[in-house]
């Protein structure tokens, strides 16, 4: 698939619809809080989130809830579920499947099918799903967190189950990531690419009082970038701990703040 830049195809409907099924997981709806997920799945966190890294903390939990998501329909034999949303999504994004072969039955439901040909859908639901995480979920699940970034409800309540794990490391286990006092090690600079992110995804708006910083018609404020949770209370480096503000929001913070507020633009009042 040809590298997406600025212009990008993107399937809203599968997006935001499965960007509100992870919100509904990291609030409980399966056990897949991220306190289990790390546990089930043997995640590293601490040296995803010790630096800013493009693919973020995030990007790996979507990653999971949607494997686990098609995962879960197939094991509950539901192959033509499968079959007709992974060949819409393919379609979409024009990606070739035929190296799978030839699938007669795509558009029926799995009551349609006589045993011979559910016994099929099966077979290619499989191979199908192995081929679509391989070819078009990287691109799935960025469009995913892209839905997510900007909920700052969300990123907050995955930043504090993230803390609750913080809390409970020892700086003598891991010296690499953590100082005496068990706080992550601030990160030595904070990439141009992720100042760039954060400054888009808040309009250019300090996000404790709503100051405009983008330059455009007075030079009066100075942004920064500001960790969401700070270190200092068990906060993280990865973007999603990221936010806008004024120098004078971020020198008034205290060292512990949490501060945050989930400010929006909108488009246009209603009158
Ligand atoms: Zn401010």
């Amino acid at each position: 698939m040809d590298k997406r830049s600025t212009k990008i195809k993107w399937h809203g409907n599968e997006a935001i619809n499965m960007a509100s099924h992870v919100i509904a997981e990291l609030y409980g709806l399966n056990d897949l809080t991220i306190e289990n997920w790390i546990f089930y799945a043997d995640v590293d966190f601490l040296s995803i989130c010790a630096k800013p890294r493009k693919k973020t903390i995030l990007h790996e939990y979507i990653e999971y809830i949607y494997f686990t998501n098609y995962d879960y329909m197939l094991d509950k034999h539901f192959p033509m579920e499968v079959i007709n949303t992974l060949t819409g999504l393919l379609d979409f994004y024009n990606i070739d499947y035929t190296i799978l072969g030839k699938f007669d039955n795509v558009g029926k439901t799995d009551d349609e099918l006589n045993p011979e040909e559910f016994e099929e859908a099966e077979d290619y639901a499989r191979e199908l799903f192995d081929f679509f995480m391989d070819e078009l979920s990287p691109v799935i699940i960025d469009d995913i967190f892209t839905v997510l970034y900007s909920n700052k409800l969300f990123l907050f309540e995955f930043n504090s189950q993230l803390r609750e794990l913080i809390l409970n490391l020892k700086a003598e286990d891991i010296p690499e990531y953590l100082k005496k006092d068990g706080v992550i090690k601030r990160c030595k600079y904070i990439p141009q690419w992720l100042k760039r992110g954060v400054f888009m995804r808040d309009k250019g708006r300090c996000q404790i009082c709503g100051a405009d910083l983008t330059k455009i018609l007075n030079l009066d404020n100075t942004e920064n970038y500001d960790h969401i949770i700070p270190l200092e209370n068990r906060g993280n480096n990865d973007p999603i701990n990221f936010q806008l503000t004024c120098e004078h929001c971020n020198k008034s913070k205290g060292d512990r703040s949490m501060a945050f507020n989930s400010l929006s633009n909108r488009y246009w009042d209603i009158d």
